[in-house]
């Protein structure tokens, strides 16, 4: 007994500012809080999804701007979401 999964187990840290915002990982999900793409890869090298981007790179610029690349420090707290949502059409 004891093996009944809870869904929220699932979820997983963001690897650039920790929140847990990730469903499940590697699956190209954007973080919400931060933007930074989840390309399946949790090595500290480029990232192609996050043009180029390292996570190291990616963790400075969220303590520093909080978002992963400094494109994104002029979008407002409140602009996040809806702009995360109509940015794919
Ligand atoms: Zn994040």
């Amino acid at each position: 007994m004891g093996g009944r999964r809870k869904a929220a187990e699932k979820a997983s840290a963001c690897l650039c500012c920790r929140h847990r915002t990730f469903a499940e990982r590697g699956d190209g999900y954007i973080c919400p809080v931060c933007f930074w793409q989840d390309d399946g890869d949790a090595l500290d090298r480029p990232s192609a999804a996050n043009g180029g981007l390292t996570l190291a790179q990616a963790r400075r610029n969220y303590a520093a701007f909080g978002a992963c690349e400094e494109r994104f420090r002029d979008v407002g707290s409140e602009g996040r979401f809806r702009d995360i949502g109509s940015e794919g059409r």
